[in-house]
């Protein structure tokens, strides 16, 4: 394997985390920068359209004013020169003018401060102009014209004038000028506020949205119009807190008031940036997601590998644990069957090892064939009621020879005193109890003594097996019971063992309903105990008959 190869399967969690965040933190940054720029340009075209859209309605607003003040008020400088001035009556009344609460005429011709006429739309004729604010407004609108006329200076830029000091009294004024460009006189309009406020301005306001944001985006928009006291004279649209995104004031008559916009909705931007977010949420959940994915395979494939490593070396020891009493009952059989000795106890001694190994075979390939009915669910018990010291008592019996041959000495302890009777499959327990003192006999080391103790421990009965041997580290201690799972010392490996005792003994204890414990401390000896419930089996076996039915566990 090339070292890059070897690199890349050391650090497989690196690599496949950086190869997930790197593209997600490149694509985020870009995301980000384009939106970035997409705000700036499009809060800038915004910003033009918003403008454009505000500065048309006050165009709409001059250009209605201006083309209704150059019909109406264009007077002939005759009607003032020639006294004719009650035409202007008959020519008003042929072309009604919307918007506008008086029309005037002040004929600069006849006395210093001249005539005001009135336009009384009800008659149809001028009448003599009474004395009220009206005409306070129209002598103060006029007074700079009949001042021209009074020095008698010509006009210089004639077209219409307006006077909007008063807000009451918003004046358009049209100078009429002779054939020398002096003024005899002025037409002039009285502007009606509430028609500008509620007819003209709503029109102009509804027809130019659309013009200037097509494809329903004027929706969203809130037009207000705000008089010179900033109070809002016309609002269109939601009622909104947004601030305003553009403001204008009137070129025209309404100059001190102002009209703005709002878009109270959803902007593009601010659709794009939510997006960006959910995008960043979305994407971060993903990696994490991806990496939690990465290290579950990562360990599922560590996990493959090394249940596979512990079966291979399970093969070799289980292997190794047949050949070992096969070997032994094959030299003691020859020996017996050549007739090496006569003697009555050798042949018996040699007897008994041959039955002692062979039970030790028999109980290895019940391991296996125990092993392989708990992987696939086909266990199965057989409960009675029995008094666990015979239990115990028959196991230890079946053990001895082994033990004597290895030199063992076997402390028993709480088998004279009497204990309820339990509820358990006796085979089933005494195949636990046998692997708990073959592992006692295997990991004593040099120390030769076992301890059986059976004890009542409140509503448990607790089996326990003691050596003194090699011990067991913490860290281990849970993971023992695992199937192939053996303990990583030499002086575990010195001694062959297909590492599924264990496992087979907490099948059949938690078939039972108990626990089995395990305190050990290394190089000073292990202490496993079966506990088993008294009580509530007591509660079962109240229920039902003692037991004959065979009852499946996996
Ligand atoms: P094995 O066939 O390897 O003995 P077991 O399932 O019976 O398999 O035991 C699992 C492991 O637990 C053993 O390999 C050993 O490392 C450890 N072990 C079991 N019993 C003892 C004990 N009495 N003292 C020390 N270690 C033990």
């Amino acid at each position: 394997m090339s070292s890059f190869a070897q690199f890349l399967k050391r650090h497989t969690l690196w690599v496949g985390f950086l190869a997930v965040l790197a593209p997600l933190l490149v694509m985020l940054g870009m995301q980000f920068t384009w939106l970035s720029r997409l705000e700036q340009v499009s809060a800038l075209a915004q910003k033009a359209a918003h403008t454009n859209y505000l500065e048309a309605v006050g165009t709409e607003v001059q250009f209605y004013y201006r083309s209704t003040g150059e019909r109406a008020l264009n007077i002939p400088a005759s009607l003032f020169t020639q006294g004719r001035l009650q035409e202007a009556g008959l020519f008003w009344k042929k072309k009604p003018v919307e918007g506008v609460r008086r029309l005037f005429l002040v004929d600069f011709t006849r006395e210093r401060f001249g005539n005001y006429y009135a336009f009384d739309a009800d008659h149809g004729a001028l009448l003599s102009y009474p004395a009220s604010d009206e005409a306070v407004a129209i002598i103060v609108a006029c007074t700079p014209l009949q001042l021209l006329r009074y020095y008698n200076r010509p006009l210089v830029s004639p077209g219409l004038r307006v006077d909007e000091r008063d807000p009451e009294y918003r004046i358009i004024l049209n100078p009429i000028t002779d054939d020398t460009s002096r003024v005899v006189g002025v037409a002039g309009m009285i502007l009606d506020e509430d028609y500008f406020r509620g007819t003209l301005l709503p029109s102009i306001v509804k027809k130019a949205l659309p013009v200037f944001f097509p494809g329903g985006g004027a929706g969203d928009l809130a037009v207000t119009v705000r008089n010179a006291a900033g109070e809002a004279v016309l609002a269109t649209g939601r009622a909104t807190d947004a601030p305003d995104a553009a403001t204008t004031r009137f070129p025209f008559v309404f100059g001190d008031w102002t009209v703005s916009l709002r878009s109270p909705g959803t902007t593009p931007e601010q659709w794009a940036r939510a997006n960006f977010a959910v995008n960043t949420t979305l994407s971060l959940l993903l990696a994490v997601a991806l990496m939690g994915g990465i290290l579950l395979a990562l360990r599922a494939a560590d996990r493959a590998v090394r249940l596979s490593e512990m079966k291979s070396d399970f093969v070799s020891n289980v292997s190794h644990e047949l050949r070992t009493p096969l070997a032994s009952i094959r030299v003691f059989a020859e020996l017996l069957r050549l007739g090496r000795t006569r003697e009555p106890e050798k042949v018996q001694e040699y007897g008994e090892i041959i039955e002692s190994e062979s039970r030790r075979l028999s109980r290895l390939i019940d391991n296996i064939l125990d092993f392989s009915r708990i992987e696939s669910g086909r266990k199965e018990y057989r409960f009675v009621d029995t008094d666990l010291r015979d239990v115990v008592s028959a196991t230890l019996k079946t053990f001895e020879t082994h033990l004597r041959h290895s030199g063992f000495r076997i402390a028993s302890e709480g088998l004279d005193t009497p204990l309820p009777p339990v509820r358990v499959d006796p085979d089933a327990l005494a195949q636990a109890l046998h692997n708990l003192l073959d592992n006692a006999v295997k990991y004593s080391g040099p120390e030769r003594v076992i301890a059986v103790r059976l004890a009542r421990d409140d509503g448990w009965a607790v089996l326990s097996i003691i050596d003194r041997g090699i011990g067991i580290p913490r860290g281990e201690q849970a993971k023992i019971f695992d199937r192939f799972h053996r303990v990583g010392s030499t002086l575990v490996h010195e001694v062959k063992g297909s590492g599924l005792g264990l496992s087979i003994v907490r099948h059949i204890v938690e078939t039972h309903g108990g626990r089995i414990v395990v305190e050990s401390e290394p190089g000073k000896g292990s202490t496993f105990s079966i506990r088993l419930p008294l009580r509530e089996l007591a509660g079962e076996r109240a229920g039902e008959q003692p037991g004959e039915a065979p009852q499946a566990a996996g």
